[in-house]
């Protein structure tokens, strides 16, 4: 059984893939299965994604976002999208 239980690493966006396969085969931790069948790679093991982001760069639909675990985003400076906005809120009033 795949693990999906965490809120990070590679998402697909599967009405821009086009199945050309770059992800699932230079992907260096093997995060992602392939389905034979609807030829489409899956994110299989989410929790070994070290973000490097190196699928999101490949992928020549831009189908990939990875997303990274809080303590990176916050290691990073980067203010999670939400927390961006609740800035914003603030600062109108
Ligand atoms: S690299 Fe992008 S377009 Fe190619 S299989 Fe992966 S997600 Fe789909
Ligand atoms: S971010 Fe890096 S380790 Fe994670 S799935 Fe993409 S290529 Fe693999």
């Amino acid at each position: 059984m795949y693990k999906t239980d965490v809120n990070y690493g590679p998402k697909i966006e599967y009405a821009h893939c086009n199945g050309c396969g770059t992800c699932y085969e230079h992907c260096p931790l093997d995060i992602f299965s392939w389905d034979d069948e609807k030829r489409i790679p899956i994110v299989a093991y989410p929790g070994e994604c070290s973000c490097c982001c190196f699928c999101e760069i490949m992928c020549p639909e831009v189908a990939i976002d990875v997303h990274l675990p809080l303590h990176h985003m916050l290691d990073f400076g980067i203010a999670p999208v939400n927390l961006k906005n609740e800035h914003k809120i603030i600062d109108r009033k």
